[in-house]
């Protein structure tokens, strides 16, 4: 298992396959994707290399993200490279959500077993203001679908003060009858976006105050159960999780590790350099690979520096995917 010098165990990991995106959120690539070099993405074949290493010391959950992961064309096989790994249960993605009404069953068939989906509001004129797409009704449908299917359904929603601080109620009404988790994440400063970071960040706390005063009632995290806070309510179908990076003892929980779209291992979200592990993922063997991760591992720190507005080499999320 890997494990670093404070204890931490890391059975999780965010694997990004690719930097491109399509929409242009607000507050992650507010003028779009900007094509300004040739970006090398993994290949199929290293990225088995890459999941097998990581299964065999003891990871048991892939995330696969972006960018927007669903712009690859070969996401079937790649999903099926993670489930067919062996010691890999679980095989998620976060998406957009833009091609889940098409594609959806594609990526079940390859083992894809739960989907984070990303909607900051649900009034459609306002998510085409955030996202630069009119495509709120579609990504519904899709999600519907995918519940219908046995896909574990996330919804993730940025909290900001200039578009949606207010809409915690419509998404309070929709989930009253939709079985999904609403993940209410706190907005998180980049290199590119400390305007707009200023201007719109909000605590989660309000909220989480909120909540228990009208009958929510926080879950018991399990001992592997990531950094989120996630909360019930027995009139509601949904769930509701709070994800508040500048909170006091958030790094505590990290359970998981990052790899670019490039091949680089980031310790951290907000860590101040990508460690290049390409080389170790041109065998199909992948025990060079592992000794890398165990030494690489050691530079972990306890902490992010966000709360002191250090965001590390991270310019913007697509880069490395959330
Ligand atoms: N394109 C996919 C999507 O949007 O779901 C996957 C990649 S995106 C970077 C992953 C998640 O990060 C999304 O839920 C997005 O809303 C969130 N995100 C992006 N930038 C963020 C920021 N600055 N603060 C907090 N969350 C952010
Ligand atoms: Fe694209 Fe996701 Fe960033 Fe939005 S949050 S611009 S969908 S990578």
């Amino acid at each position: 298992m890997l494990e670093d010098k404070f204890g931490r165990r890391f059975h999780y990991l965010r694997l990004s396959i690719t930097d491109v995106c399509n929409f242009s959120c607000d507050y992650c690539l507010p003028d779009g994707y900007a094509c300004d070099t040739d970006r090398d993405f993994l290949a199929l074949s290293e990225i088995k290399t890459l999941v097998n290493g990581f299964a065999s010391l003891g990871t048991s959950k892939v995330r696969i993200t972006g960018g927007e992961p669903s712009l690859r064309k070969d996401l079937p096989e790649i999903i099926k490279a993670c489930s067919s790994a062996s010691g890999i249960e679980h095989v998620a993605m976060t998406s957009n959500g833009y091609k889940l009404d098409t594609d959806i069953e594609k990526w079940v068939d390859a083992g894809l077993d739960s989907l984070n989906i990303s909607i900051d509001s649900l009034d459609p004129r306002m998510f085409a203001a955030i996202t630069g797409h009119n495509k709120l009704e579609t990504i519904l449908l899709g999600i519907d679908k995918a519940i219908a299917l046995g896909v574990k359904v996330k919804v993730n929603a940025v909290l900001m003060k200039q578009y949606n601080e207010k809409e915690l109620k419509n998404f309070l009404t929709w989930l009253k009858t939709t079985p999904v988790t609403l993940r209410l994440i706190e907005l998180m400063q980049t290199g590119d976006n400390v305007t707009f970071f200023n201007q719109n960040h909000v605590s989660g706390m309000p909220i989480k105050e909120q909540l228990l005063e009208s009958g929510w009632e926080q879950l018991i995290r399990d001992k592997t159960a990531g950094p989120a806070q996630e909360f019930f309510h027995p009139d509601y179908q949904g769930k509701i999780g709070l994800i508040m990076p500048y909170s006091k003892d958030f790094c505590a929980t990290c359970n998981r590790l990052r790899i670019s779209a490039t091949g680089k291992l980031h310790l951290c979200l907000f860590a101040d350099q990508g460690l290049d592990i390409r080389p170790a993922l041109q065998s199909t063997d992948s025990s060079q690979l592992q000794a890398q991760l165990i030494e690489l591992l050691g530079d972990k720190e306890a902490t992010h520096w966000l709360q002191d507005g250090f965001t590390g080499a991270t310019k913007h999320l697509a880069m490395l995917g959330g």
